[in-house]
């Protein structure tokens, strides 16, 4: 028999206020016994709505039904025929708009909770599991990718396991892109990405990370070291400002900028040399997920007030929800209906080596109201005649978007991109270059880590199927 409770088994979770001053992860999994009544719920739909909501077709009812039986290495087995990251996904992927949209149990009460079996069947693997990965035939081709962010390694993942020698080049000293630099550990432990990157290297991916492409080797030099083809996958990590007056100011970051520092450079810690601002009165301007977790992360490094400064409404903010909610039982101030004109900074006349002259003092915003829907059918926001304000403040994050480093395309002959600095690519991910393929935020510019994965394994296929002729 079914469960036919209306309601999801709730995720437990650190209490919001004892949280908010730390990095441990937020949401804490479902037990066994959670899992298993969760899991009967699911109806075992024959027509599997909610596997066309799912960007990489992972079969959900039936890694539904081996949970429900209590077969959880077996639900494992089905989800990583179509995803190679179940661990980060089942925490990071928005369920909420993909898979459990389309679950009919949301039509009367709330869909099954998808993502959290997901990571529930990812970790019981991770904790349990001993045998290593079985490593494939080589089939005597080599492939480069570009980038370890969930594009290249999942490009990576699938091509090792048709038994390609694979070697992904990241920049950064550590592999797994935004989600090692940019998902703070609350909300994903590091711990979760190594874990998958260790999978895929006992598969036989080689990664050698402090290699920038484009300034290290080139496209064409991974040509000349024997590589048929190459994959980049290089996100899209290059921040906007507003171009207000004051960006330059000490105590203006980058969302990027603030949360690497942060993540990846453990500012945080006490024993940490990485400099960065803590305490204070701290705004960040912007309403995604990436704001959210720059204002979580300021709260937790110590800041007395932590604001997000949105020009829309809170039903415009297209951070996910739950991690709305989160921000706000954690005490962030929602500053909704303001833009920010101007960023204020510190004047001493009388002493201009004062140390604080130069630094973030405040900002100036402006009241907003919303007029009539612009062409992606968001209602515009409009300025408010005199309706001016200031705020007092010592550090200002700015979260507006990224978009793709042009790097490579400049160092690179014959790699279209398009207005937006994203990569030009078919339906295979074949950018206009022969045999250079591309996928993830640094064709679409900045999207999700299930959209970058499943042009990761469209890719992926598609080499295969370039040099399997
Ligand atoms: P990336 O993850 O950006 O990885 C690209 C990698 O390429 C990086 O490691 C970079 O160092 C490397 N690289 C760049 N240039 C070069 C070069 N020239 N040579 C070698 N290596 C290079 N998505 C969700 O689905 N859910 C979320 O909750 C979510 N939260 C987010 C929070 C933050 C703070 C941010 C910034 C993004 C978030 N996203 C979220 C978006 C998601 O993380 C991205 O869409 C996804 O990571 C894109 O994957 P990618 O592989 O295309 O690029
Ligand atoms: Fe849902 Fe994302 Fe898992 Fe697909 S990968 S089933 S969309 S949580
Ligand atoms: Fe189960 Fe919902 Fe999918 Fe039906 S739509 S199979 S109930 S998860």
């Amino acid at each position: 028999m079914p469960n036919m409770s209306l309601k999801r088994n709730p995720m437990p979770a650190q209490d919001a206020k004892v949280r908010s001053r730390n990095f441990d992860e937020v949401a804490l999994g479902y037990t066994e016994e959670m899992a298993i009544d969760e899991a009967a719920r699911c109806l075992g739909c024959k027509t599997m709505p909610c596997v066309d909501g799912c960007p990489v077709k992972i079969h959900i009812p039936a890694f539904i039904a081996k949970i429900r039986e209590g077969d959880f290495e077996g639900a494992y087995q089905i989800i990583t025929e179509s995803s190679s990251l179940p661990a980060v996904c089942g925490r990071v992927c928005p369920q909420e708009t993909q898979c459990e949209a389309r679950c009919v149990r949301g039509i009367k009460g709330e869909s099954v909770g998808i993502g959290r079996l997901e990571r529930f069947v990812a970790d019981y693997h991770n904790t349990f599991a001993t045998l290593p990965p079985v490593k494939p035939t080589p089939n005597g081709h080599k492939v480069a990718v570009v980038g370890a962010g969930p594009s290249g390694l999942t490009c990576a993942g699938d091509l090792a396991k048709r038994g390609y020698a694979v070697t992904v080049y990241e920049a950064l000293h550590v592999a797994g892109g935004v989600l090692v630099y940019g998902i703070p550990e609350f909300r994903l432990p590091k711990r979760i990405v190594a874990k998958e990157v260790e999978t895929l290297e006992a598969l036989g991916v080689k990664i050698e990370t402090n290699v920038v492409i484009g300034k290290t080797l080139t496209v064409d030099e991974l040509f000349d070291m024997g590589f048929e083809a190459v994959f980049i996958g290089s996100g899209a990590g290059l921040p906007s400002f507003m171009g207000i007056p004051g960006e330059s100011l000490k105590g203006v970051y980058s969302a990027n900028e603030f949360l690497t520092r942060s993540n990846l450079m453990k500012a945080y810690r006490t024993d940490a040399q990485t400099p960065i601002m803590k305490g204070g009165r701290v705004a960040v301007v912007g309403g995604g997920n990436v704001a959210m977790d720059a204002a979580r992360t300021a709260l937790r490094l110590g800041a007395e007030k932590v604001y997000i400064v949105y020009r829309r409404s809170l039903d415009e903010l297209p951070a996910r929800r739950e991690e709305v909610e989160h921000a706000m039982e954690e005490g962030i101030e929602f500053c909704l209906l303001s833009n920010p004109v101007e960023i204020l900074g510190f004047e001493n006349p009388d002493d201009p080596r004062d140390a604080r002259c130069g630094s973030v003092r405040g900002m100036r915003c402006v009241k907003m109201e919303l007029g009539e829907p612009d062409a992606k059918g968001r209602r515009r926001p409009i300025a408010i005649e005199g309706s001016e304000f200031e705020m007092e403040l010592n550090t200002v994050v700015m979260s507006i978007g990224t978009s793709p480093n042009p790097l490579i395309k400049s160092t690179t002959e014959g790699l279209e991109t398009n207005e937006r600095g994203g990569i030009i690519v078919n339906e295979a991910g074949l950018t206009t270059r022969h045999a250079v393929y591309a996928g993830g935020d640094a064709v679409t510019g900045a999207a999700t880590v299930i959209s970058a994965m499943g042009a990761g394994k469209t890719a992926a296929r598609a080499i295969d199927e370039y040099l399997s002729k």
